[in-house]
């Protein structure tokens, strides 16, 4: 049984995140002694002994507690002092910190395309905000390596994604509220792979309880073969953390991912962003590769970005780029790059403050300042906003005249940036669907003009009466290159 149960063990590489960090430090040197062998036993290899017998000066306890103390740093005493059952009753990761017991070498997919599925879902997110969070999650791991990660219109996937309760059939039933968040499995066939969140936490997008992006990104780190960090700044450390920088991987994690697979190799952009969006993922419409920028009046048109820039109104699409000039017939077009040396990605979301005379254009994590001339402008990180842990790009951005904000759209979400004060306002982020009736689908685009809001939803333009809170006119994208 015991046997039966290191081979499952030997597998698990990214059980993640108890969590009873808040628990009021116990009086009761027996309760301390009964959480720290749980705790050793769980991650440390300490093998189970009749609760009679637990000693805390017994050899095996001694041993894998100086393991742990080793482990985070602490002073390796073998003694169970309060800084190590403070570390103890933080929320951490679920998988065992030491391998010792595993007779498998590190585990690696042996391919670059790993496929996904998610199964049964949370009720506390939107099933939209799930995926868009997951696959997130992959993202970044996808940004820092050779992978892609394709999601799997059936549940006969790589990578299995569940939500579920106590007991669900893998020798490790979670333990309902706070204490193990989640689960991930090494490589490998059948149950390799997968991961589960346990279902009795309270999964958010957000700060307060568990961010599910966070805790995926470190088990899907798990799940590709990643072990436990030492170090604090890398993801694949094994507490939980509820802020994180706006890059969630550290330079080791970089490392290590790539010492597994080859090294990175430069991404089709597309890849990277507007997966989520099925309806223009390039897997789901079998166009695997990037095709060259076709005729800008082909019917699927989308842009990434609009923005005004002064007199002008400048369309994103991939690295491509379109101006369209007041006053003035046709467009000038190229490659972003040739408009703006410095700019050499595509652009997420993009936006003008009339008053500063200043458009900010969006790349994941970084913005650029353009100021009158398109040629000059320095990049800055994007949390310089103000945006929670977590919030990695974009989707769309549009600065308001009128109310003085910048809203920035972000999955099903928006934040509102006072421009004035220069802080985000308290209170967001806010459903769109909340605050903008009529726009219930991912937004590619925002442009503010003559009082209106203009949303590029996918292949349409919604018309937004803001102060009405109404659609009131749709047309299709590619109308505004004069298709
Ligand atoms: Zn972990
Ligand atoms: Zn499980």
């Amino acid at each position: 049984m015991l046997l039966s149960c290191w081979v499952v063990v030997s597998l698990l590489t990214g059980l993640c995140f108890p969590a009873s960090a808040q628990s009021p430090p116990s009086t009761e040197p027996q309760v301390d002694l009964k959480l720290a062998a749980d705790y050793l036993q769980r991650y440390y290899n300490l093998h189970k002994e009749p609760a009679v017998r637990l000693k805390r000066s017994s050899p095996p306890f001694t041993y894998n507690l100086k393991d742990m103390q080793m482990f985070f740093g602490l002073r390796a005493t073998g003694e169970l002092d309060s800084d190590t059952l403070e570390v103890m009753k933080s929320p951490r990761c679920g998988v065992p910190d030491v391998e010792e017991y595993s007779h498998i070498q590190r585990t690696r997919w042996n391919k670059n395309v790993i496929t996904y599925s998610i199964g049964r879902y949370t009720r506390d997110l939107p099933r939209r905000t799930v995926d868009l969070l997951v696959e997130s999650a992959f993202r970044v791991w996808a940004g820092a390596s050779s992978l892609t990660f394709v999601r799997s219109p059936t549940r006969n996937a790589d990578i299995m994604v569940e939500f579920v309760t106590n007991e669900h059939g893998d020798f490790y039933p979670f333990d309902g509220p706070r204490g193990t968040l989640a689960h991930a499995f090494g490589p490998g066939s059948g149950i390799g792979g997968d991961t589960h969140f346990d279902d009795d936490e309270r999964w958010t997008a957000g700060e307060t309880g568990f961010n599910l992006f966070v805790v995926a990104a470190h088990e899907f780190g798990h799940a590709l073969g990643l072990k436990h960090s030492r170090n604090p700044e890398s993801l694949m450390y094994p507490t939980y953390k509820s802020s994180h920088r706006a890059y969630l991987l550290s330079r080791e994690d970089v490392a290590n991912i790539n010492a597994l697979y080859s090294p990175v190799r430069s991404h089709p952009d597309y890849f990277l962003r507007r997966g989520w969006s099925s309806r223009f993922n390039p897997w789901v419409s079998r166009s695997l590769f990037p095709q060259p920028m076709r005729d800008k009046c082909q019917p699927d048109l989308t842009f990434d970005a609009v923005s005004i820039l002064g007199d002008a109104t400048l369309f994103f699409r991939k690295k491509h780029l379109w101006i369209k000039h007041k006053n003035q017939e046709g467009f000038q077009e190229g490659p972003i790059v040739n408009f703006m040396p410095k700019i050499k990605t595509s652009i997420d979301a993009a936006f003008w403050v009339p008053h500063r005379s200043r458009a900010y254009l969006i790349h994941k994590s970084m913005f650029w300042t353009v100021r009158g001339s398109l040629k000059r402008g320095r990049h800055r990180a994007l949390c310089h906003f103000g945006f929670p842990a977590g919030v990695q790009d974009v989707d769309a951005a549009v600065h308001v005249v009128e109310t003085g904000r910048t809203l920035f759209f972000m999955h099903d979400v928006y934040w509102s940036y006072n421009e004035n004060r220069r802080v985000m306002d308290l209170g967001y982020p806010k459903n769109i669907s909340d605050d903008f009736p009529g726009i219930d689908a991912a937004i590619n685009a925002a442009l503010h003009r003559d009082g209106f809001i203009y949303f590029f939803v996918g292949l349409h333009v919604y018309k937004y009466d803001y102060a009405q809170k109404h659609v009131v006119g749709v047309e299709k994208a590619n109308s505004w290159l004069g298709c």
